[in-house]
């Protein structure tokens, strides 16, 4: 799988998205959905999707599409620091899987860093569930 090919109904992030699977959701509206990285690389590690885009990267993706995935990066990039108080916030999107992707599904990490804190590799180690659940309520409480 890598830039090219065709979208995948039965992939990790549409089965989340139509609640077939269980994730530690933040945020939603309409349009996007937010959910801690079951391997998460770092405390805070979200992620956000379309609800109903077939784009499996950015170079297929719908610019309005594009658009709805950012403003929830955004805004829930701003709960992640009202929440976690990290010391910076990196915004990583991988396309293709020589670039590291392995779900394809558009998607956008919103990953917070503290000083002096190494990031886990990506895609490691499953995290904890009640855990991951607790991050996810002090994220969803902080939006505005
Ligand atoms: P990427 O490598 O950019 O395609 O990122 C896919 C991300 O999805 C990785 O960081 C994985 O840890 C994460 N992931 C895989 N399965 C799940 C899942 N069931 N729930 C939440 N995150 C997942």
């Amino acid at each position: 799988m890598s830039l090219d090919g065709q979208y995948d109904e039965g992939n990790i992030f549409a089965k989340i998205v139509r609640g077939e699977i269980p994730a530690a959701k933040v945020f939603e509206d309409d349009d996007t959905l937010a959910f801690m990285d079951a391997f998460p690389q770092g405390d805070g590690h979200t992620l956000v999707v379309h609800k109903r885009s077939r784009a499996r990267n950015l170079l297929d993706v719908e610019p309005a599409e594009l658009n709805a995935v950012m403003a929830t990066v955004q805004r829930v990039a701003r709960a992640v620091r009202t929440a976690l108080a990290p010391d910076g916030i990196v915004v990583t999107q991988f396309n293709g899987a020589p670039a590291g992707q392995t779900v394809f599904h558009l998607h956008v990490h919103i990953l917070p860093r503290w000083e002096g804190v190494a990031l886990g590799r990506h895609g490691a180690g499953m995290a904890d569930g009640v855990e991951l659940g607790a991050l996810a309520a002090q994220i969803a409480a902080a939006i505005v």
